[in-house]
């Protein structure tokens, strides 16, 4: 659906795309990833013709993205930012109507769509749509930012770190509701992150980048599994080793509060919630449990054997799950 042939961009004398080719298919959820600077974002919008190319070509179903033009081709590809810029003074309803309303949609079609959005996320429409975006929350405002993205059902959808900007619970929230939409409206969907959890959890497939060029594309398993060299072994283990190294505040959600009494008691061992899993692995040898201080509150969480184990293999299922 999207091929890239041999594409260059260069700025003055710095290449920031080299040489680049690859397929993303029709339905593909497609990662792009790597270090900062390494041209994720200059890939992605030489896609909508946001930058022309250097060199080489980007074809759009067969036909190159010249041949079209470039308005509706901009109309017909969604585009989400790291920080959406819904327009102030308009209502949510108003934000997802931009494009409908330039491709000459009627008014009453418009209204039935933004419905169906905003329920899609599980946004009553109803106590939303005539909200303005600062009565919103920040994780909100970003929702409304992906469905206006959809909002005109184009077949592509571009994304720029669109979560990044997020605190983690919002973030992993939004990740959940992109997957289920993807469920729902199967559309080409090219991601670009710098987050290799995301990556992983949201990726068909992940194309690493690393100064311009390709390092490996594949399935995040096969990345994971077989990568092709030192770089993209460096950029997977790390997250990998992640998982193995996970802080224990990381795993709050699965303890129990605890009393002092209680773990005196019980002989627990005490740990830092910024401790890692593997630093209590030798405690859980002698005991069922450990207890975690949290630094903040000052309370004690129990975090059992079999809910530590519990989380290392949901995490371990996910990096898996693409198999
Ligand atoms: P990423 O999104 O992966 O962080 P970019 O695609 O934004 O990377 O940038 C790739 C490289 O091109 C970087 O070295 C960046 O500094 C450079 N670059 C990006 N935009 C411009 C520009 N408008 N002028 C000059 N250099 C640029
Ligand atoms: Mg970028």
């Amino acid at each position: 659906m999207i091929e890239f042939k041999n594409v260059t961009k260069r700025y003055g004398d710095k290449v920031a795309v080299d040489d680049v080719s690859f397929n993303i298919k029709e339905g593909e959820f497609f990662v792009l990833i790597g270090p900062s600077g390494c041209g994720k974002t200059t890939t992605l919008k030489m896609m909508n013709r946001l930058i022309p190319l250097s060199g080489g070509y980007i074809y759009f179903n067969n036909k190159p993205i010249s041949d079209y033009p470039i308005y509706e081709m901009r109309w017909d590809i969604g585009y989400v930012l790291q920080q959406i810029a819904l327009f102030p003074h308009m209502t949510v309803r108003d934000n997802i109507a931009q494009v409908p309303q330039m491709k000459k949609w009627n008014e009453s079609d418009i209204d039935e769509r933004v419905d169906d959005l905003l329920s899609m996320i599980n946004m009553d429409p109803e106590h939303f749509k005539y909200r303005k975006p600062d009565e919103l929350s920040g994780g909100q405002r970003q929702r409304i930012g992906v469905i206006r993205a959809l909002a005109a059902d184009p077949p592509v959808i571009l994304m720029d770190e669109p979560f990044s900007a997020l605190d983690p619970i919002s973030r992993e929230k939004l990740q959940e509701d992109l997957i289920e939409l993807q469920a729902k409206i199967k559309k080409t969907i090219v991601f670009v992150t710098h987050d290799i959890t995301e990556a992983v959890k949201l990726g068909d497939r992940i194309c690493l980048l690393n100064e311009g060029h390709i390092e490996q594309i594949g399935r995040p398993q096969e990345l994971i599994q077989h990568p092709k060299n030192d770089f993209v072994k460096q950029f997977m283990g790390d997250q990998i080793e992640q998982y193995e190294t996970a802080k224990l505040n990381h795993l709050s959600q699965y303890g129990k509060e605890i009393s002092a009494d209680v773990i005196e008691q019980r002989g627990l061992s005490i740990f830092d919630s910024e401790d890692t899993v593997e630093q209590v692995y030798a405690a859980l040898a002698e005991d069922d449990a450990v207890a975690v201080k949290d630094e903040r509150s000052h309370q004690y969480l129990e975090l059992s054997r079999a809910a530590i184990f519990n989380y290392l293999s949901q995490t371990r299922e996910r990096v898996g799950e693409k198999v």
